[in-house]
């Protein structure tokens, strides 16, 4: 999962991306609000953790442009200030969910899973797709047909959820390499091929069905094997 974090307190916002870090979630932090509405609409993130109080533009504006642009990304906003019109505002601008600061990193984590959750409206938080599935605690990568497991590495996982959480569509490099390594990345194609290559030695290695498959010119995607 990928989530971005527009919040200007550098030491909370570091401590959220180390925890989130922790639980295989990569968080993107930016510090302001006009940066956090360029990168909210980009189209990549899972979930967008908002501050209300920013430098440039209030999380309130932020999150009416989003849904103004037609994006349903799941919102969740951060503020120090938990009186209840805050809250019913929040809601009203369209947020999944209003945390009061201060919060425990664990609430935090658990509105995560509860707002992506209701958006990819998975029944579970494992993601899995044929013989496969991924442990989000572990970082595993399983094989139900061998009862085989494997580590996987951060990146590797991350791109793998990303195919878990599209399966069978076709996915191009310009796609995958912005949900792996990040909007404003310097990685290019090759990366993306290296970390294919990759996944592919352990999808082999676990024994499973599922590959991922080549469509030239277009991209990539998951399938059960034949
Ligand atoms: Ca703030």
């Amino acid at each position: 999962m990928r989530v971005l974090l527009v919040e200007d307190e550098k030491t909370l916002s570091a401590a959220v991306c180390k925890f989130l870090k922790r639980e295989n979630i990569v968080a993107d932090p930016v510090y302001t609000g006009p940066d956090g509405l360029d990168n909210a609409l980009s189209g990549i993130y899972d979930a967008v953790i908002l501050d209300v109080m920013l430098p440039g533009m209030d999380g309130f504006s932020i999150l009416r442009e989003i849904r103004a642009s037609g994006s349903a990304v799941p919102v969740m906003m951060l503020t120090a200030r938990g009186g209840l019109e805050d809250r019913v505002h929040g809601l009203e601008a369209g947020a999944d969910y209003y945390l009061p600061k201060p919060f425990q990193m664990a609430e935090l984590l658990a509105c995560l899973h509860v707002i992506t959750r209701r958006k990819t409206d998975a029944p579970q938080m494992e993601l899995a797709f044929g013989d496969i599935s991924l442990d989000q605690q572990t970082g595993s990568l399983r094989c139900s047909s061998t009862g085989k497991e494997i580590k996987l590495g951060a990146k590797e996982y991350q791109l793998l959820e990303v195919f878990l959480r599209n399966p069978r569509q076709i996915m191009g490099k310009d796609l995958l390499t912005d949900r792996v390594w990040g909007y404003d990345s310097e990685a290019e194609y090759n990366n993306l091929e290296v970390y294919i290559s990759f996944v592919r030695k352990k999808l082999t290695f676990v024994g499973s069905g599922v590959k991922i498959k080549t469509t030239r010119g277009l991209g990539y995607s998951l399938e059960e094997g034949s």
